[in-house]
């Protein structure tokens, strides 16, 4: 720790939050020097949908590197990338009857969204995107102009420019219709708002706070974007690849994106890989228009088709997640009387909306001691962000839904005006 302070720039953050030093991790744990073992309910903020080094996908690795497999290739052809084209399509794609191509961007999610915002521009001629509030879409420039939060927006020093922003769903309230709000902006020549090139979107906001776009919101919205001629882009990097229990978090509100930006779980391995889908129609880029160094790592291809061959030929994962999700969201609605706080997510990102801040960020540093791994996430990291490895098992499951259990009575006991809530705790859990 002490090197890091010494030669780690002040911008870390994860350390920070969670300060020890790991050395090992399998599945939903996570090892210190100490020998002290944490649940990961935070899962790479989602790169770790089926946990740490998952032994199919590392025999895969395994086998690829002793076979002196291309590791570095810019964007040549190699087998790794058709392997992994090949499984992309054969279980994600055809089963969905998508016929996206697919672009590599760079391997970050930020990359993702850069490629889909330029091509977007692109093909539309227009300039501006609308956004939504509290959206995260990433750190380069671009991708920071359609992000939410200030602090943040505000380190790029320069201004961030065409971006119009939108309330996204229930950010007016669950009565109020952003949609209609939005249609008469477009309708009325004089508002002050052209049409926009794209509207780009996460289904559900994870670092924005869990909120979650309910269907008919989203359906209105990829309506409004045809009709404006705009194009539809689900930033899918940290909700897709099974987060809320279809691959695509869009599945169950039966749209289709124009553009769609996975990173994250997609190399299944917590390597870098992403990739920008684009409808076969919109594939307008001229070869070398938007390149880069790293487009498509051999050994992200390698992990991401055997997790694509693994846990996507049939619906196994997907049942799992449902049934996953449900026993943690009653355990989490248990808690939620004593918290003041608010139950919200779908799959296996669940989050709970503490009416007090401070509240939040406690129950996450005192689970922390208790041996599990637990985020907050919003505007004002109000949420506790419950983000666990889609391939966690029942009784580990439980076992972190207890220490996090133990943290919120913890924390509870800190403040007076807690203690109350401490007691309605110990009845609940009684
Ligand atoms: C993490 C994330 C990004 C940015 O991905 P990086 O790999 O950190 O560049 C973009 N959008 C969403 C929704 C994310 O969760």
């Amino acid at each position: 720790m002490e090197t890091i302070e010494r030669l780690e720039s002040e911008v870390r953050t994860y350390c920070r939050t969670f300060p020890t030093v790991f050395t090992r991790a399998r599945g939903v744990w996570l090892e210190d020097d100490q020998g002290k073992r944490y649940l990961d309910f935070f899962a790479g903020a989602g790169a770790l949908n089926y946990g740490h080094n998952h032994p199919v996908l590392k025999q895969a690795l395994l086998e690829y590197l002793t076979d002196d497999g291309v590791v570095h290739s810019l964007d040549m052809a190699t087998g790794a990338k058709i392997r992994f084209l090949e499984a992309f399509e054969r279980r994600v794609l055809r089963p969905r009857d998508l016929s996206y191509k697919v672009m590599f961007p760079g391997p970050t999610g930020t990359n993702a969204v850069e490629a889909a915002l330029k091509l977007a521009r692109k093909v539309t001629g227009r300039t501006t995107v609308v956004s939504f509030t509290n959206a995260f879409h990433g750190m380069t420039l671009g991708s920071l102009a359609v992000t939410g939060n200030a602090t943040k927006r505000r380190a790029a020093g320069v201004p961030l420019t065409n971006v119009v922003r939108a309330p996204f769903d229930g950010y007016l309230g669950a009565d109020t219709d952003s949609i209609a709000y939005l249609e008469s902006l477009f309708a009325d020549g004089s508002s002050g708002v052209d049409a926009p090139a794209a509207f780009l979107l996460e289904t559900v906001q994870a670092e924005g706070g869990v909120n979650v776009a309910r269907t008919p919101w989203l359906r209105a919205l990829a309506d409004l974007a045809r009709r404006l001629g705009a194009l539809l882009v689900v930033d899918d990097i940290q909700v897709g690849c099974g987060r809320t229990g279809g691959f695509f978090s869009f599945e169950e509100a039966g749209i289709t994106p124009d553009i769609v930006c996975l990173s994250k779980s997609l190399s299944g391995y917590g390597l870098p890989l992403a990739i920008t889908l684009l409808r076969r129609e919109l594939d307008a880029w001229q070869p070398g228009e938007h390149n880069g160094t790293f487009r498509g790592h051999n050994p992200a291809f390698v992990t991401a088709a055997a997790a694509l061959e693994h846990f996507w030929s049939d619906a196994t994962l997907t049942r799992a997640v449902e049934e996953r999700s449900a026993a943690a969201r009653e355990r989490l609605t248990r808690l939620a009387g004593p918290c003041n706080a608010e139950v919200r997510g779908r799959g296996l990102i669940l989050g709970l909306a503490c009416a007090d801040p401070s509240l939040a960020r406690r129950i996450s540093t005192h689970a922390f001691a208790q041996g599990l791994i637990i985020e907050t996430a919003g505007a004002d990291d109000h949420v506790v962000k419950l983000l666990t490895p889609l391939t966690i098992q029942p009784d580990e499951l439980a076992e972190g839904l207890d220490r996090l259990e133990r943290a919120v009575g913890l924390a509870l006991d800190e403040s007076p005006g807690d203690r109350q809530s401490r007691r309605r705790l110990q009845a609940v859990a009684s």
